[in-house]
């Protein structure tokens, strides 16, 4: 691994060390880490706070927004005087304030099918931390044809899922091939979504990266797992590989470029 910890950084990670599953060994992992969240609002949050506070060496986070107040209610990394700076900005600062040993990357831009692939590239693992569905099948679409895991997270009012897709198990697009027409799906400014919400599917997200980096326990492979917080409840649906899949399958495209991602349902174009 070539990296040794230093005092200060046995003491601010005691609690991980002393637990033989992450040890000296995982924490050296996740400072050698570097992990990408893609959004910084409800879902990435959370994600970027505890990712941090565990000490992921590199944090990339990508979002082109400025904060607004009506974000407040659950984007929980960005504070009142954030109102009107760029989300990037407001997230490095709380990483900085929170843990020095991590670097922050930011990426003040909009996820588009001509950087999708550039920005995941490198990166160890992507949180999907988006908030609709054209973006969700870009994360999708670029990191499995590069083989970088990532974690997808979705939220609706007071329900959420995430299911973590990994190089050579099914993908997103194997479970929803197409996304839904415009309008069936309403988004939090229409619809409202319970504050702290997020705050539940984003750290499942985390814990997912956290373990991918350590390499320990069982990943949501295969597998997607729904929240329901008015019942408090957790149920999973296993799903399956399509071997049609056109970016996981028997036959993937080269490049996002063979998606229409400008249509609403992120379809793959009939060669
Ligand atoms: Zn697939």
């Amino acid at each position: 691994m070539g990296l040794s910890l230093d005092a200060t950084q046995l003491d601010r990670y005691s609690r991980h060390i002393i637990m033989d599953e992450v040890g000296t060994d995982g924490q050296a992992a996740l400072l050698d880490a570097s992990v990408l969240v893609v959004g910084a609002g409800g879902l990435g949050s959370p994600a970027i706070q505890y990712l941090a506070a565990a000490g992921v060496g590199t944090l990339g986070v990508a979002d082109d927004d400025v904060v607004e107040r009506s974000n407040l209610q659950r984007q929980v990394v960005h504070g009142d005087d954030d109102v009107g700076r760029p989300k990037v900005d407001s997230a490095a600062e709380f990483v900085a304030d929170l843990n020095p040993d991590v670097t922050v990357e930011r990426h003040q831009t909009r996820v588009e099918p001509g950087n999708v692939e550039e920005l995941v590239d490198g990166y160890d693992f992507v949180v999907d931390a988006t908030d609709n569905f054209r973006t969700r099948y870009l994360v999708n679409d670029a990191c499995t044809l590069a083989d970088v895991p990532f974690s997808h997270g979705a939220i609706y009012k007071f329900e959420g899922q995430v299911t973590t897709v990994t190089p050579g198990g099914p993908c997103y697009r194997c479970l929803f091939p197409e996304a839904p027409p415009e309008g069936m799906v309403a988004d939090c400014a229409s619809t409202g979504v319970l504050g702290v919400l997020p705050g539940t599917v984003g750290c499942v997200q985390a814990t997912e990266a956290v373990k991918a980096v350590v390499g320990v326990g069982d990943l949501l492979e295969g597998r997607m797992l729904f929240y329901d917080a008015m019942a408090m409840s957790f149920e999973e649906v296993e799903y399956r590989q399509n071997p049609d899949c056109p970016v996981c399958g028997e036959d993937p495209i080269d490049s996002v470029a063979d998606v229409d991602y400008a249509d609403d349902s992120c379809a793959v174009n009939a060669d």
